[in-house]
């Protein structure tokens, strides 16, 4: 028997009342029953998001929530500004591009972030741009980008900001009201500790208003049918109702934690598991602020990245990500976030000195877990 260890960015691993919330029997979802959870479920949620406004549970996966919120909130032939800096952001661009919606494209090299002085030029350049969206945790590079300096640029005027929250959503605080961000996007396999399937789409009132006025063509994702149903306590569609019993359960893990402390945990063990990482004298690929939901570690000299993800699967049987896209095999990436605590930074880092020695790069054995063993106790 070999213990398995899930540190992927997405799917997270799940804790056991999330596991037990899952294995209960079926709920119909045009029940009081159901409408009692999906009440406490969208309650949740807004605590989360930090917004007053709509929270709606949808069934797909994360780019199904942008999806969502592009063809709700645009019309054909409008112009957005996109912050394109990893896969996510360029994913914006397609998912605008592929229904004739015209890109602005503010763009950084991978492993850097769009300081909030271009977009407030871009924002001047281009005052008819109808949103700017952007991806709080890059989760391709491991970049955190500037939303709340965004938000202070957008709320201004017109423009809309629209944050692709799937990774960063009960990781770190992203409070829609106070900050003013008009939309934000989530999915359930990462922050929120539970299976892949749900997504979440929230939106301010203004981005409400744009709604009825957006002409792109959509059925399964017409947000303003699903407000209807979802405000009298059901969704539209038959929901998965097993993965709103795990979210349940784990919008109760943390609000039993308390907010802040989750977003400190998050941010200890990203501390910590940097400092393991330089420790061993490896280089992080986040130039910018680093996400505190999981670290790119550029790949040493005369290694392969992927020979790193793939070592600690077959001699460890660790899941990790590598590089996506042009990143493939100049990093690996350590992730950090949902049902994580001390001992999985450890654990990551224990297998990172051994993977390295495997793969014959000279290892100082200890030398990561000293530095992130210090970090662990200095926070
Ligand atoms: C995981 C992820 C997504 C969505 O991916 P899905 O596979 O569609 O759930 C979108 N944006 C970011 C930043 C992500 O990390």
């Amino acid at each position: 028997m070999k213990k398995y260890y899930l540190l992927a960015p997405g799917p997270t691993p799940l804790p056991p009342e999330v596991l037990q919330a899952l294995a209960r029997p079926i709920l119909h979802h045009r029940t009081p029953e159901f409408e009692a959870l999906f009440a406490r479920v969208r309650g949740g949620l807004r605590e989360l998001h930090g917004t007053r406004g709509e929270v709606l549970i949808l069934s797909g996966s994360g780019t199904g929530a942008m999806e969502a919120a592009v063809v709700n909130l645009c019309s054909h032939g409008d112009r957005v500004i996109v912050i394109r800096c990893g896969k996510f952001g360029e994913r914006w661009a397609e998912i605008c591009q592929a229904f004739g919606v015209e890109v602005l494209a503010l763009d950084a090299p991978y492993g850097e972030s769009v300081a909030p002085e271009r977009l407030a030029a871009a924002l001047r350049e281009h005052p008819e741009a109808r949103a700017v969206l952007a991806t709080q945790s890059e989760t391709s590079t491991g970049v955190l980008e500037e939303i709340e300096a965004y938000a202070a640029l957008t709320r201004a005027g017109e423009t809309l900001l629209v944050v692709d929250a799937v990774s960063s959503l009960g990781v770190v605080a992203c409070p829609m009201d106070a900050w003013g961000v008009d939309v934000v996007v989530s999915g359930s396999q990462k922050g929120l500790m539970c299976p892949p399937g749900l997504a979440c789409i929230a939106l301010s009132e203004r981005a409400w208003a744009r709604v009825g006025r957006a002409d792109l063509p959509r059925f399964y994702w017409d947000l303003t049918g699903e407000r209807a149903w979802q405000a009298r306590g059901q969704t539209q569609f038959t929901p998965p109702v097993s993965l709103l019993m795990g979210l349940d359960a784990a919008l109760g893990l943390l609000r039993a934690e308390g907010l802040a402390d989750v977003y400190r945990r998050h941010a200890r063990l990203a501390r910590a598991t940097r400092a393991g990482v330089e420790g061993l004298g490896l280089g992080l690929f986040a130039k910018a602020t680093p996400s505190p939901a999981v670290t790119a570690v550029v790949a040493p000299p005369g290694i392969d990245g992927e020979a790193v993800v793939r070592a600690y699967g077959e001699a460890h049987h660790i899941t990790i990500a590598g590089g996506q896209g042009e990143m493939r095999g100049t990093l690996f990436r350590l992730a950090h976030l949902g049902y994580v605590g001390d001992f999985d930074v450890i654990v990551a880092l224990a297998a990172l000195e051994r993977v390295l020695a495997g793969l014959g790069h000279p290892v100082d054995f200890g030398a990561g877990l000293r530095a992130a063993q210090k970090a662990l106790e200095e926070a």
